[in-house]
C-alpha cells in the first residue's frame, strides 16, 4: 500500500465518529483477523470514536475474536469499512449498505469493486497483511496493539498455509515478523490454528480413503450429510481437510464437495499451478486462482465441476 491511499484511507476514518468493520460470511482467521485486527488498532489509536466488529459469529475460531450486536441506528452517519470479501452479497450481516461510506479492502480479485473507496492488493498474501502494511505507512498516526498484532499474525499464518502456499513473499514475512516481536503467545495460538478434533482426524482417514484422482492429478472427495453425521463433523469444522489432497505428489487441483443441510453442495477448489478460479465462478463462486468457493446445487453440477477441473488439467497437459 502506497501512502497516498493509506492517508486517503486515514482521513476517511478521521472523518467519522462511528466506524463499523464487517468481513466475510463462513470467517476464516484471516476474515476475523483483518476485521477485528483493524478495529483494535483503530480502537487504541482513535479512543473517542465508536468501532464496533459486526457479523455472524463462528463457534471454533472465538479463541481468535467474538462478535459486538448493533441496532440498525448505530449505521447512521457511520463509515463502514469491510475486509477480505470480493463480493458484496459474501459481506456478513447484510446491514453493510447502511452506512453514510463504504471502504473496501481486500487481496481477493476485485471481480465486484463495490464500497466508495476500494483498495486491493492481489499480491498481498491475505488481508491481515493488507491492515498490517497500512499500519506500517502510517505507524506515527496508529497505535499497534500486541491483540491486534496476535489477530493480524493469525490472519495471515492462516491464509498462507503457514507461509507455505505461493502467496507467500518476502514482504508477508516481514509483516510477519515484525507482528511476531509483539508479547503474544504465538506457541499457543499457532496450536489453536492447527488444532483438529478427533472427529475430525478421522474424517481426514475417510478423505485420504475416497480421493478420486485421475491420471493428470484432477482430484475430488464428496462429503455427503450422511458421512458428516456418521463422523459427527459439520460444514464449519471441514476447513482442515480442504490443504490434505495437496499433500498427495501426484495430485494437481481438487475439489471437496460438502453436501450442506439443504442439500446443495458447498464446493472448495484449490490448485497448485493451474488457476481454478473461472470454473468457480461459473458455479456461484469465485476467489484467487488458486483458492476458490463455489455452490453446486446438484449431483451432476458437482459432477460437472469435477469434469471442468479435468479439463484444465488435460488442456496444461497438451500445452
Ligand atoms: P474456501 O474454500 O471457502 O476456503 O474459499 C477459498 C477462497 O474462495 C476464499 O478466498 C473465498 O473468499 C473464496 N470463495 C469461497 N466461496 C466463495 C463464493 N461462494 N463466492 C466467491 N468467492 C468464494
Amino acid at each position: 500500500m502506497d501512502l497516498q491511499t493509506a492517508q486517503a484511507i486515514l482521513n476517511k476514518i478521521k472523518a467519522y465518529d462511528t466506524i463499523i468493520i464487517h468481513r466475510h460470511m463462513r470467517p476464516d482467521p484471516d476474515a476475523l483477523g483483518s476485521q477485528v485486527g483493524l478495529a483494535e488498532i483503530l480502537r487504541a489509536s482513535f479512543p473517542e470514536k465508536q468501532i464496533y466488529q459486526v457479523g455472524k459469529t463462528v463457534d471454533h475460531l472465538e479463541y481468535l475474536a467474538t462478535m459486538q450486536e448493533i441496532a440498525d441506528e448505530v449505521y447512521q452517519d457511520s463509515l463502514v469499512i469491510v475486509t477480505d470479501t470480493a463480493n458484496a452479497p459474501r459481506i456478513s450481516d447484510e446491514r453493510y449498505h447502511l452506512g453514510k461510506e463504504l471502504i473496501k479492502i481486500d487481496h481477493h480479485p476485485n471481480d465486484e469493486p463495490y464500497g466508495d473507496l476500494v483498495y486491493v492488493d492481489t499480491t498481498a498474501s491475505s488481508c491481515s497483511e493488507i491492515i498490517c502494511d497500512f499500519y506500517q505507512q502510517l505507524a506515527d498516526e496508529l497505535t499497534m496493539t500486541t491483540e491486534a498484532a496476535r489477530l493480524l499474525y493469525a490472519g495471515i499464518v492462516g491464509d498462507t498455509g503457514r507461509f507455505l502456499y505461493p502467496a507467500t513473499t518476502a514482504k508477508t514475512l516481514r509483516m510477519a515478523s515484525f507482528l511476531r516481536e509483539f508479547d503474544f503467545d504465538a506457541t499457543l495460538l499457532n496450536r489453536q490454528l492447527s488444532q483438529i478434533s478427533l472427529a475430525v482426524s478421522k474424517l481426514v482417514g475417510y478423505v485420504y480413503q475416497n480421493l478420486k484422482i485421475d491420471e493428470n492429478g484432477a482430484a475430488c472427495c464428496y462429503l455427503s450429510q450422511a458421512i458428516l453425521q456418521q463422523y459427527g463433523v459439520d460444514d464449519s469444522m471441514t476447513a482442515h481437510l480442504v490443504p490434505l489432497p495437496g499433500e498427495i505428489d501426484q495430485v494437481q487441483a481438487w475439489a471437496l464437495f460438502v453436501e450442506q443441510p439443504e442439500g446443495y453442495y458447498r464446493v472448495r477448489l484449490r490448485s497448485k499451478t493451474k488457476p481454478i478460479n473461472e470454473i468457480a465462478k461459473r458455479h456461484y463462486g469465485g476467489g484467487h486462482p488458486l483458492a476458490s468457493g463455489a455452490n453446486a446445487y446438484s449431483l451432476e453440477e458437482a459432477q460437472e465441476i469435477y469434469q471442468e477441473i479435468k479439463d484444465v488439467l488435460k488442456n496444461s497437459h497438451k500445452e
